[in-house]
């Protein structure tokens, strides 16, 4: 089969990385196209680097023959991050998968970027160690998106995000240099070029090693499942349960549709009836926990929930948790494709911004399905639609730009977790004044990697690229598909 990219530069890429680990076939490259939403565009060749060295001969052989690069996990993303927009090589870290060191008494793990986040948990786990980031695709990203992404889950409520546990960085830079910022203590002399890593979605650097913070599992945990009548009184008591004074671990909202879509699939025990389901978790040691469950249960009773229940025993608690985790999957089999958003409110505006969320849906004549992190007020709606059916895809992004509007002039941002990538660019000026953005590009330009590392990616604006996401997407949605 003919490739896209020149045979001079395929050539430079099995010196890098072997002939056994470069792909440039057409019909390869399909499943490098896409991440897990709905844009998509083909790369020219994919690498599969295993060492820091070879990733940095990588970025010199696109220095050379100047084409982009965009650095790649197991493609789980939800903004179009590692979809190369401008084509050039994929850099697929997922051969970097080894814990290179666990140290348990210093709470110090050091990882590559390709360890699936679930593995890395499960490794740790017999040493009553955890990695706080814990996003919902924990079975399959890797812990270089999560670092990228500045990512989230059920668990950062209480923790924070992967910014919190993340102590140092190995990188590739865009001249092909590898640098080492941060260290292993919390707070490393110097410039916290590491804090400015993390979240910047590929576009500074390559991650080949990152050095993470652990913590210690609580030796108590409850897991409740709170039963609401409305979406608006889980609101109320998502609110209500915090100004009781408990800031739970994890504090998730499932509404009715989602409830219907995941309980038949995956019997988790939600009430097929209910307005809408929060699904609360506190940890410590157990008198703490005894308390706080006590401030909970009284805070959605007072909110209006006509049942909490508890988890009496480690099954019932994981199989409340799958009906969570396993909830977006579900999704995918209960329409032919679904546009997942990711926003975020002030936690009191939920009420008003739900409200909005599914008033809107139903005004484009969507369905649309809410599992999202309440407690972070991070909502995710996910609206279910057929890209077959004309028009429709348009009508989803444009109702997705309305419920991130919405958000916004709720004092809210654009994203919560998921990242800004290549669909949110042109938002970003909804959040950001001229000089903000000014400053952000800048740092782009001192890392020397605006043109080289994921073009068109995070800023608006950039050499090539389209100015907004349905411009953007123009080329690339005419061929039909079946998106997350
Ligand atoms: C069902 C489902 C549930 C999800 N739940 C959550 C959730 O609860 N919380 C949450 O935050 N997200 C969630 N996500 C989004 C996604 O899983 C996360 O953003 C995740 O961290 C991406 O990891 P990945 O390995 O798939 O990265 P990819 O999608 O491959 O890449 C993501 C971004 O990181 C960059 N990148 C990847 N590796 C590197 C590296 N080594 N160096 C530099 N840049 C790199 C890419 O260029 C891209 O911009 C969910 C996604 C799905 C499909």
């Amino acid at each position: 089969m003919p490739t896209t990219a020149s045979p001079a530069l395929i050539e430079a890429l099995e010196r890098a990385v072997g002939a056994a680990h470069v792909v440039h076939a057409p019909e390869d490259l399909i499943a490098y196209e896409y991440d897990a939403t709905i844009d998509r565009a083909r790369p020219d060749a994919v690498v599969f680097p295993s060492t820091a060295e070879e990733v940095a001969a990588v970025v010199r052989a696109a220095n050379e023959f100047d084409v982009p690069i965009v650095p790649r996990g197991s493609g789980t993303g939800l903004s179009g991050g590692a979809v190369p927009i401008l084509g050039g090589i994929v850099v697929a870290l997922t051969r970097m998968n080894r814990i290179i060191e666990v140290d348990a008494p210093n709470r110090v793990a050091v990882v590559q970027p390709g360890v699936i986040n679930l593995q890395l948990q499960e490794t740790l786990a017999p040493l009553g160690l955890t990695w706080a980031p814990d996003p919902s695709s924990q079975r399959i990203c890797t812990v270089g998106g999560n670092v990228a992404n500045n990512s989230g889950g059920p668990h950062t409520l209480a923790h924070g995000s992967t910014v919190n546990h993340v102590l140092g960085l190995e990188v590739v830079l865009a001249d092909g240099r590898i640098v080492r910022l941060g260290g292993r203590v919390l707070d490393a002399p110097g410039i916290d070029l590491r804090g400015l890593l993390v979240g910047s979605e590929g576009t500074l650097g390559i991650v080949t090693q990152a050095t993470i913070r652990l913590v210690p599992i609580a030796p108590a945990v409850r897991t409740m499942l709170a039963i609401f009548d409305t979406v608006d009184d889980a609101c109320t008591a998502v609110s209500a349960i915090i100004r009781n004074g408990v800031i739970p671990v994890a504090l998730e909202m499932l509404d009715q549709e989602i409830i219907r879509i995941v309980e038949p699939r995956i019997h988790a025990g939600y009430p097929l009836d209910a307005g809408a389901v929060l699904l609360i978790e506190v940890e410590g040691l157990a008198d703490g926990v005894a308390v706080e469950s006590a401030a909970v249960i009284e805070a959605c009773r007072a909110s209006g929930a006509r049942d909490v229940r508890s988890a009496e025993t480690r099954e019932e608690r994981d199989r409340l948790w799958e009906g969570r985790k396993a909830g977006i999957g579900a999704i995918g089999a209960a329409a032919p494709a679904f546009y997942l958003l990711d926003g975020v409110v002030p936690r009191t505006k939920l009420p008003d911004v739900m409200r909005g969320v599914l008033d809107l849906s139903a005004r484009y004549g969507f369905r649309c399905a809410n599992i999202f992190h309440a407690g972070d007020g991070n909502l995710h709606p996910n609206i279910m639609f057929d890209p077959q059916e004309e028009g429709a895809t348009q009508r989803v992004l444009d109702l997705g730009g309305e419920i991130m509007r919405l958000c916004v002039d709720a004092g809210g941002a654009i994203t919560g977790e998921h990242g800004i990538g290549l669909e949110k660019r042109s938002y970003m000026e909804w959040v950001f004044a001229a000089p903000d953005l000014d400053a952000m590009g800048r740092i782009r330009t001192a890392f020397g990697s605006a043109e080289r590392l994921n073009p068109c990616k995070m800023l608006p604006g950039g050499h090539g690229c389209a100015s907004g996401h349905a411009q953007e997407l123009a080329g690339h949605l005419a061929q039909p598909g079946v998106y997350l």
